[in-house]
């Protein structure tokens, strides 16, 4: 569903977003002009959420969650964002305004697709529970699956017959072509006749935020059965990249903790459930991709990673460090004894033995260092050479701040001197390391793991706040932008004249600057309503200072210089704060 930025902003502007935090139990008191309590969405003892009523924005100082009143619903209550507009509309008493055109109803494929899967899950969890279901529980008992987690996790059983599933729920009214596209069935060539997929086989309902099963993962019972695992077909609300099983079961704590735990399989997680691990998940029929470390970022601020101890374990867990390294997130690498998965270790050292694992814990970036330096010889000849390795994945930081400091970190622990280091980071950045100037049209912006979320969020505000124009053109620079499409898109914004910002019409610029004007619409077409300006501002000037300060600490040949440039830090930090002040009042008037 599609609504015009007009009625976002109506419907954003009616909700008072104190009201609304408070209504989803959290304890607000007001401090000066603004709020202040516990953050929902990390734990805290001392309140660094802060929430600003009349400019609608709320922040966490603590873990650097921050948005508006949808933002809020899509965070907290993991809505999205047409029902987060829904939902707050309803609060309002507005009635809905759906842009005609663009309107476009719910899939109806997708609700008939999800009542097919619904229906079968109840299936599958009557199988278990009746006499035809005794071969599964009896496998239950012998993995010691306790009954408390079958009704956590919904677990059922498909019966081991050829049209048991089909036969029922075409019964109740479900169609064939539904029972294909989800997978259940499927059409034999040669009979020209349906039959179940899953026969036999226990049921682990995969299910989304919002509990609905989504699809399944099916484990062989019999050893004959091959294979051990089959899964459902993706499908426009079950993609594999975008679903982590255990996510929806543990979400509370997951998101009390701001941790995952990520193991390999369902029984895996149900295990770490069991014990207390509730912040356990697992892809779902596929290996870890980047799209499931991006779900994570969302959740957590802190990822484990558990490998076993087997040689094939080990090389998992080196090739996920170099997958985790490039991500904002404080990650970690926990290998099993050999011969044991997670389910059998605790098993065999139940809670404490686990716990007393996770704390032997293993940073990534280090796991990565020394399992690199073990495969060259001890020289600096050997060390250069693993480096050489690393930094093909240091070059995917997008971050520059967290680029600069993870080669620091791995410089310290290889014993590469600072001054080899920044002469090797140089010819990298000569080669390719920051060669990303060439591509300067933007084709996509959401997950584009190329461009800076702040400056992103700071244009986007800019282009629909024409007020700020005349200050921004004094305190803000091209040459501050990360984002090489940024830094040409606001230098060319520059060249407008400030009452061109006051009613900005993009479609202006269509046949002056067709360029400028794609790179513009695309900042306008998402439906992100307004940003803290100051913020992102802020944050963008912050990193360039630390970048700015870095590079000096680098350089720097003595104490003395070294002095100079935290004195320089230390004043350019004063006139920030001023600055932010600026843009702050101006915003509040
Ligand atoms: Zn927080």
């Amino acid at each position: 569903m599609q609504f015009s930025k007009g009625f976002i902003r109506k419907v954003a502007d009616a909700t008072n977003l104190v009201d609304l935090i408070s209504e989803h139990g959290i304890t607000l008191k007001r401090a000066g002009t603004n709020y202040k309590g516990l953050c929902p969405f990390h734990a805290e003892k001392t309140p660094s959420f802060n929430v600003n009523p009349l400019r609608g924005f709320f922040h966490c100082f603590g873990c650097n969650t921050s948005g508006d009143a949808i933002k809020f619903l899509i965070q907290y209550d993991r809505l999205s964002f047409s029902e987060a507009i829904e939902e707050l509309s309803k609060r309002a008493g507005i009635p809905l305004e759906i842009e005609s055109g663009s309107s476009r109803r719910a899939n109806p494929d997708e609700d008939k697709g999800l009542r097919c899967l619904r229906e079968a899950a109840a299936f599958y969890c009557e199988k278990l529970a009746s006499p035809e279901g005794n071969f599964a529980v009896k496998y239950l008992g012998q993995r010691m699956v306790p009954e408390n987690m079958w009704e956590q996790f919904q677990l059922g059983v498909s019966p081991d017959e050829w049209q048991g599933a089909l036969n029922h729920l075409q019964q109740n009214k479900i169609s064939v072509p539904d029972l294909l596209r989800t997978g259940l069935v499927k059409l034999s060539e040669k009979s020209g006749r349906h039959y179940d997929t899953f026969r036999g086989r226990l049921m682990f309902p995969i299910r989304d935020l919002r509990g609905r099963c989504i699809g399944f993962g099916a484990r062989a019972i019999k050893s004959e059965d091959k294979p051990k695992y089959l899964n459902s077909p993706e499908t426009s609300y079950y993609q594999k990249s975008q679903v982590l099983y255990g996510l929806y079961e543990g979400l509370s704590s997951i998101r009390k903790l701001r941790r995952l735990i990520f193991v390999e399989g369902y029984l895996d997680v149900i295990r770490l459930h069991e014990n207390g691990f509730t912040d356990s998940v697992a892809p779902c029929g596929t290996a870890l991709t980047p799209e499931h470390l991006k779900i994570a970022r969302k959740y957590a601020n802190t990822v484990v990673l558990l490998f076993d101890g087997d040689s094939a374990g080990k090389n998992a867990a080196l090739r996920h460090a170099h997958l985790l390294l490039p991500h904002a997130l404080e990650s970690y690498i926990i290998t099993l004894p050999e011969g044991d998965d997670p389910d059998t270790f605790l098993l065999k050292h139940g809670k404490t033995g686990f716990e007393e694992l996770l704390e032997r814990k293993v940073p990534a970036l280090d796991y990565l260092v020394q399992q690199t330096i073990r495969k060259y010889p001890d020289s600096i000849q050997g060390r250069m050479q693993g480096l050489e390795e690393l930094l093909p994945t240091l070059n995917e930081i997008s971050d520059p701040k967290r680029r600069q400091i993870s080669l620091m970190a791995i410089g310290e622990r290889m014993k590469i001197s600072a001054d080899i280091l920044a002469k090797e980071l140089k010819r990298k950045a000569n080669k390719n390391l920051f060669n990303k100037d060439k591509n300067v049209t933007l084709n996509r912006l959401s997950n584009n793991p190329n461009i800076s979320q702040d400056e992103q969020w700071l244009l986007q505000s800019l282009l629909r706040k024409g007020e700020l124009w005349p200050l921004v053109r004094e305190h803000l620079y091209p040459e501050e932008f990360q984002t090489p499409q940024f830094k040409q898109l606001f230098a060319k914004l520059l060249q407008l004249p400030d009452a061109a910002f006051q009613a900005f019409d993009p479609l202006k610029l269509e046949q002056s600057d067709p360029e400028l004007f794609q790179s513009v619409m695309l900042l306008l077409a998402e439906e992100i309503p307004s940003h803290d300006f100051g913020l992102s501002l802020k944050r963008i000037k912050e990193r360039n200072l630390e970048i700015n300060f870095q590079e000096s600490i680098l350089s720097s040949n003595s104490n003395e210089e070294r002095a100079q440039a935290g004195l320089k830090r230390r004043k350019e930090e004063e006139k920030l704060k001023k600055i932010k002040q600026i843009f702050d009042n101006i915003l509040t008037l």
